[in-house]
């Protein structure tokens, strides 16, 4: 039984970051989809070009694709103990396909924030995808697609949520309690 952890939240949240400190401590293995499609765009392949305007532009790669990227990717080995997955699922769709035989979501993390801040945080990063227009779409799409989760998984009892605006050592401890439930 593979015990995924999931962090949920808007784009800039800081989710990466957290999922990248949890990681190393928790030994767990950090799963980021929006990491894993880069790196595709980036080698050209097959998914990778169908994946770099969808990318830049802010839209959702679509559930079949990026599912099986995911299912593969959590069927290795270095998964049996768990996984945090960052930045998957984000549509009910995704969700719905983790819902399988050998996989307990154990916890979902909800990073909350305050919008205007988090647009000025995403500007500074400065990533390929991060122009202004690109970054209201994929607002726009996570309110759309994305934050329905929060109703979902607060209907399963595994949602917990953390201030995504403290200092990144105070959300680590604060996510890390919730880790170990
Ligand atoms: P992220 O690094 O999580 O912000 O993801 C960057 C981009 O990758 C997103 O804007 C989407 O275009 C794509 N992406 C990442 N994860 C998913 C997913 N679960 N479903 C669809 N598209 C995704």
């Amino acid at each position: 039984m593979t015990n995924i952890t999931i962090f949920l939240g808007p784009p800039g949240a800081g989710k990466g970051t957290q999922a990248e400190k949890l990681s190393e401590t928790f030994k767990l293995p950090h799963i980021s989809t929006g990491v894993m499609l880069r790196d595709h765009v980036e080698n050209e392949t097959e998914l990778g070009l169908i994946a770099k305007d969808i990318l830049n532009k802010g839209n959702l790669v679509s559930d079949d694709l990026v599912t099986a990227m995911l299912i593969e990717r959590i069927g290795k080995p270095d998964c049996d103990n768990g996984a945090i997955l960052d930045g998957f699922p984000r549509t009910i769709a995704q969700a719905e396909s983790l819902e399988i035989d050998d996989l307990k979501i154990k916890n979902v993390i909800l990073f909350e924030v305050n919008e205007e801040e988090l647009v000025k945080r995403m500007l500074d990063r400065g990533r390929e995808d991060d122009t202004e227009e690109s970054i209201k779409v994929r607002f726009e799409v996570y309110k759309k697609e994305t934050a329905p989760l929060v109703d979902y998984y607060s209907n399963k009892g595994v949602l917990n949520s953390v201030n995504a605006f403290g200092e990144i050592d105070d959300i680590f401890n604060e996510i890390s309690k919730f880790m170990k439930l």
